[in-house]
């Protein structure tokens, strides 16, 4: 039996308001052999978020216990709750020769590029200062101190996005989408990934005649 090539792990992070999800959703939409990493988090479901679906929402003890029992690939604390990647289901997809994507913070971002070196990071950053305050503003409901405290976040967050391989502006949807599909199209064109799956073909064009 031929053993299965592994899947490439890619690792993106951005500041709230740069897209992210909506990005990576897309991302999922238009090229099948991705996969996405439902994370554990301790935060509160938001309206319209699904548990197993956005998240899996579970109580501060039982996130507690899965550190203690190395559930996780990385896990962090951001702006005051838990997040968290299942080792096992990102193993196990990647053993299936599928792409992951993790979509996490900086600081996990850390972790996995020190577990995992192969790992592609792609950092998403919003245009200008101002569009982000615009998106982080939303409809104009939230309290002042609430958006100030979302850009001081989001600051914390840019500050790492040199720590990345990849940069990618969203200003416009569709040509950030674009971006981030060339990235994953590259990497699948390494002479690396490449070699192993046209083996054959690369023994018949070298047979000598
Ligand atoms: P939100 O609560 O708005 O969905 O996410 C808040 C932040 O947590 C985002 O920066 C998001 O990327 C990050 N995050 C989501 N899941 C994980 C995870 O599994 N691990 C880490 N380290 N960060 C995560």
């Amino acid at each position: 039996m031929s053993e299965q090539q592994q899947g490439t792990l890619y690792v993106i992070s951005a500041p709230s308001g740069a897209g992210k999800t909506s990005l990576v959703a897309q991302m999922l939409e238009r090229d099948p052999v991705l996969g996405v990493s439902i994370s554990h988090t301790t935060r509160p479901m938001r309206s319209g978020e699904q548990d197993g679906v956005n998240y899996h929402f579970v109580g501060c003890e039982q996130f507690e216990a899965m550190i203690e029992r190395d559930e996780f690939l990385e896990h962090a604390d951001v702006f005051g709750n838990y997040y968290g990647t299942s080792q096992r289901w990102v193993a196990d997809t990647l053993a299936q020769g599928r792409d992951v994507i993790l979509e996490i913070d900086w600081q996990g971002a850390v972790q996995v590029r020190r577990l995992m070196p192969d790992c592609v990071g792609i950092f998403i950053l919003p245009p200008s200062p101002e569009v982000l305050r615009q998106r982080l503003t939303g409809r104009g409901t939230d309290a002042a101190e609430v958006v100030e405290r979302r850009l001081r976040e989001a600051a914390e967050e840019c500050r790492h996005a040199q720590e990345f391989d990849f940069l990618v502006v969203n200003d416009n949807f569709e040509v950030a989408l674009a971006d981030l599909l060339a990235i994953v199209r590259g990497q699948r064109l390494r002479v690396t990934a490449q070699e192993a799956r046209h083996a054959g073909l690369l023994a018949s064009l070298t047979a000598r005649p």
